[in-house]
């Protein structure tokens, strides 16, 4: 972090300018700016900014941006404050400029089927505003109290992208404020355009490094008509992973198709006291489908079923009920904070193609264990992103291993046709790796991108790569 010489100092005078702009109560300089300090992300050193902002428009997120630009002060926007990269840690200080009071949903249009929202509208919000209106935002990054906002800017992924993609493919257009306080539009409620560069697509995913994002329209569906679970245990990874091709090339496309071992299946019985059905097998597949009616959910079930028992499946668990189906999804979604509770030295989101997926774990937990360490593998089947956690209590020696053993998991995903990030993105804990995934000229080339648009890169630095 040497760059932080080159800086501007959040002095009295700019506290008092950001007070003129924000409003004396949105502006924060003693106690509470703690909160700002993190994310979610593992054994990330905590860096209280200078200040926080809380920002209430375009315009007072315009002027905090101009002015912080003038003074070369580091911004480092935030949402939920969920992301599992570091993104919005403020590792040079400076100014925190939450986006949490713009979490207005500006409209939800069902002609042309497209919400415009704030950026600090929350996921647990949107979904219920949407579907009060007889409407459906498919997506489902993992943690309802993240922010669309945040959602956009890592490109959040989650369960259901095996039908539904990832944000990007849900984003049609943006309102975003450059450094320099200009605010652009890019894309808007269309769903086709072929009108010069993608600046949509470019910002999103850029992970607060380019623009700050403060109005998104997202597109929505219909909502399913009927949906099932599938939960299928195999005797191993591989059987369970040849079959996801099958599905899919049968032209059965699930919602989501997930997989897991029994180690986490073991933690997470230990750790709720719940049962989890036929938990004595190796490895599962659990697989969410949707249609307009029960009878067509049942044939896609039944095909699927069957496709996974040619391939070796031991049995095929349907809940019957949707309390048995909640409790299921919901064993699911605990896994990161069970694999926290048992001690956890790193995450990885590693994604390749997901006929691979077996011979990946298969080869990262033969690396693991010359670390002597138990390497913890799940993740998202249908898609080939493979979440893997090397387990451990984290005493310095410790945490050195897993780092070495963190760089040789992203080699092997990488020869393996992937790279190393699926949805969590790089922020500032995986900067150092990305070289593994991306050549020199590419990274050039993102760095002169970021320069045109951050010439003073005060735009959440030292997140992604380091500009000199
Ligand atoms: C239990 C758990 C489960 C999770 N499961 C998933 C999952 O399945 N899939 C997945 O993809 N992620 C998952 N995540 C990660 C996380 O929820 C996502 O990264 C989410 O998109 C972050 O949103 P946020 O509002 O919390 O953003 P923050 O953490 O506040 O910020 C994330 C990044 O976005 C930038 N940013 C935020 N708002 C803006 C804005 N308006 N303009 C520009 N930049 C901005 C920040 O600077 C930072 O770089 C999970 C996290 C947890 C804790």
């Amino acid at each position: 972090m040497s760059t932080r010489g080159r800086y501007g100092k959040v002095t009295d005078d700019v506290v008092a300018l950001l007070a003129e702009i924000a409003g004396v109560k949105n502006v924060l300089t003693g106690d509470g700016r703690e909160n700002y300090s993190r994310d979610e992300t593992l054994r990330v050193k905590p860096v209280v900014p200078e200040v926080v902002v809380k920002a209430e428009n375009t315009d007072s997120v315009s002027r905090i941006l101009k002015l912080a630009n003038q003074r070369r002060i580091p911004v480092t926007p935030r949402g939920g404050g969920t992301g599992l990269s570091g993104g919005a840690v403020p590792i040079y200080g400076g100014i925190v400029l939450s986006l949490e009071k713009m979490n207005r949903i500006l409209e939800i249009d069902k002609d042309n089927l497209m919400a415009t929202v704030e950026p600090g509208v929350i996921l647990a919000d949107l979904y219920q505003a949407v579907e009060a209106q007889g409407l459906y935002y498919p997506l489902y990054p993992g943690e309802k109290s993240a922010t669309i906002g945040g959602n956009v800017a890592t490109n959040a992924g989650g369960m259901r992208a095996v039908k539904y993609g990832v944000t990007r493919h849900s984003v049609l257009g943006l309102e975003a404020v450059l450094p320099t306080g200009e605010v652009v539009q890019s894309g808007g409620k269309f769903v086709k355009c072929s009108t010069g560069y993608d600046l949509t697509q470019l910002i999103t995913g850029s992970e607060g490094t380019l623009a700050v994002v403060t109005k998104i329209i997202l597109k929505l569906i219909p909502p399913p008509g009927n949906r099932d679970l599938l939960f299928v245990p195999f005797h191993n990874l591989h059987d369970a992973i040849e079959s996801v091709p099958d599905i899919l090339q049968e032209r059965i496309l699930p919602v989501g198709i997930e997989f897991m071992e029994k180690d986490i299946i073991d933690m997470v019985e230990q750790h709720t006291g719940k049962e989890i059905p036929l938990h004595q097998y190796q490895a599962f597949l659990l697989i969410m489908v949707e249609a307009d009616n029960q009878d067509e959910v049942h044939r896609i079930a039944g095909r699927i079923g069957e496709i996974c028992l040619r391939h070796g499946a031991v049995d095929v668990f349907i809940p019957g009920s949707e309390r048995a189906r909640r409790n299921l999804l919901e064993a699911r979604e605990k896994f990161y904070s069970v694999i926290e509770h048992f001690g956890v030295l790193d995450i990885a989101d590693v994604v390749v193609p997901r006929s691979r997926i077996a011979d990946f774990v298969e080869k990262v937990k033969e690396i693991a264990s010359e670390y002597g360490l138990p390497l913890v593998a799940y993740g998202h089947a249908g898609d080939g992103n493979v979440h893997l956690h090397p387990m451990g209590q984290g005493t310095e020696s410790l945490e050195k291993k897993g780092k070495e053993l963190l760089r040789r998991i992203y080699e092997v995903g990488v020869s393996m046709g992937g790279t190393i990030s699926g949805e969590h993105g790089i922020g500032f804990v995986k900067k150092g790796y990305l070289p593994v995934a991306a050549d020199r000229g590419k990274i050039d080339l993102m760095k002169r991108v970021k320069r045109a648009f951050d010439p003073n890169n005060i735009m959440n630095p030292g997140k992604v790569f380091d500009l000199e």
